[in-house]
């Protein structure tokens, strides 16, 4: 054990809100209103987000799960309908489903870019698959082009969830620009945030005309007027979000530049470390690094993965053992197919025969176990990346078989 941990400085954390911020809130609290519909600061946050993301219908929300719900709802899910789901992803990515009585199906992933498999997704279509929910992990592209060939030759809509994604390329187009219709989260631990916040937007007319009723009570503010044909929540975003979220976006190439940068450097001074898997990146993919996830090569290390990541904290290394504690499909919520009341209705009704007991995704399982999250930031230094590779190398060879 060394006395002195290898990375001796505290992790660099980036200052987030500062001038752009406040110069948008002054001039937000000489408004009339806070109202988002015609509000400035909304406006200039769609303004600003066509900037970033060629997206002719988009709809500022509450959050990025709200951004889901949104996309799901626009899509008219009939009861027990299936969206095919990364078995890895936040809860906000089915919640929606659920809400609409649709019944998200869980996928495997490959095992190094972390994303939905096709292969594996072409095995889940059923007759009720209506869309595939290409999460990008961490900020790495999905593979768009097999997924939305799958997409096409079996006429399902292909939802991108971009909320980890930011500033992410897929073939050197941002991503969301690819799919039916795409989602961004700006909650607080997203490259970029206000707090709480999402869009959901698409070049989609069809769908595009509706997002804003189906995140507003079905309310047509355009026609003006309460007369909803459709049950739908209120997700509205609020000025002060907007506010705060269209001055972040206009950092979001240099938080991406950073990133990106950060994420690289970490895989280049890792590259070659025995027992080291480290994240795939597709050739002419950008991934902008929202977290790095690497895994430890079965039976080459005499630590756990927890005892591993345990000796890298000790190094000072910024990390955490794994991602989220198991595969959604394992959650309580799951496992008990407690929706609504301890009932689940498309279930209890016989519309659908889930039984998300007997779901497996062997590889994201084998990820959960033996992936090692490193921290990455926009803040972080050469200087404090070296040691931050010199401490993986050092604890990986120090664990070596
Ligand atoms: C954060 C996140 C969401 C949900 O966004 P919120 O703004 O927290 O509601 C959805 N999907 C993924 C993949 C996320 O990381």
């Amino acid at each position: 054990m060394s006395t002195k941990p290898i990375v001796d400085e505290p992790l660099p954390l980036p200052q987030r809100w500062g001038e752009a911020e406040l110069a948008r809130l002054t001039a937000m609290v000489g408004q009339s209103s806070l109202f988002y519909w015609k509000g400035p600061q909304t406006a200039a946050l769609l303004a600003e987000f066509r900037q970033h993301y060629a997206l002719a219908h988009a709809f500022p929300c509450s959050s990025g799960s709200a951004a889901l719900h949104v996309a799901i709802a626009a899509l008219r899910l009939q009861p027990g309908d299936e969206v095919i789901v990364p078995a890895i992803t936040d809860m906000g990515s089915v919640i929606g489903i659920l809400y609409q009585q649709g019944v998200p199906v869980f996928a495997d992933l490959e095992p190094h870019t972390y994303n939905l498999d096709p292969a594996d997704v072409r095995r889940r279509i059923t007759p009720k698959t209506r869309a595939i929910m290409a999460v990008h992990l961490a900020g790495n592209p999905c593979d768009l082009a097999a997924l939305g060939a799958l997409a096409k030759a079996h006429h399902l809509a292909l939802i991108e969830d971009c909320a980890q994604a930011w500033g992410a390329r897929w073939q050197g187009q941002p991503v969301g620009l690819h799919g039916d219709i795409a989602c961004y989260s700006f909650n607080e631990f997203k490259h970029v945030s206000c707090g709480d916040g999402g869009i959901v937007a698409t070049n989609d007319a069809r769908l595009g005309t509706g997002l804003s009723k189906w995140g507003d009570k079905y309310y047509d503010r355009v026609a003006g007027g309460r007369d909803p044909e459709e049950l739908a929540p209120n997700y509205r975003i609020t000025e002060p979000q907007a506010a705060v979220a269209t001055a972040q976006l206009t950092k979001l190439a240099a938080i991406t530049a950073g990133r990106v940068w950060a994420g690289e450097r970490l895989t280049a001074g890792l590259a070659g470390t025995p027992g080291l898997q480290l994240p795939a990146v597709r050739p002419g993919d950008t991934h902008s690094y929202w977290f790095y996830l690497l895994r430890l090569e079965p039976g080459r290390f005499k630590a756990t993965r927890d005892e591993f990541a345990a000796a890298l904290l000790a190094e000072g290394v910024a990390c955490t053992p794994g991602y989220i504690p198991r595969p959604v499909y394992q959650y309580p919520v799951f496992q008990n197919h407690n929706f609504f009341g301890g009932r689940w209705p498309v279930r209890d009704f016989g519309v659908t025969a889930m039984d998300y007991r007997t779901v497996r995704c062997p590889v994201a399982e084998a990820i959960l176990q033996d992936g090692v999250k490193l921290t990455v930031n926009e803040a972080m230094t050469e200087p404090y990346l070296a040691k931050v590779v010199a401490a993986v190398r050092q604890v990986a060879s120090r664990w070596a078989k």
